[in-house]
């Protein structure tokens, strides 16, 4: 026997197993809410300025380093 909301859809009652009109109209609007949400927060959790921030070179050249890289 199918699940019925009973006049009162939601996501929830789509969930449930109940698809009616509303039901499905409800559940679609839902999931775009959840995407959307899902969408902000992968963004916001992206560490911000990371990806400019320059890479870190050891900050004193030995002098053997430096005649290597001259290739002296
Ligand atoms: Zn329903």
């Amino acid at each position: 026997m199918p699940v019925k909301c009973k006049g009162r859809p939601s996501a929830n009652w789509y969930g449930n197993g109940c698809r009616c009109a509303g039901c499905r109209d409800a559940w679609r609007l839902h999931s775009a809410a959840l995407r959307e949400e899902k969408r902000k927060n992968s963004k916001d959790k992206k560490p911000s300025g990371s990806r400019d921030k320059p890479i870190v070179f050891s900050d004193a050249f030995t002098r053997e380093e430096i005649m290597r890289a001259r290739g002296t």
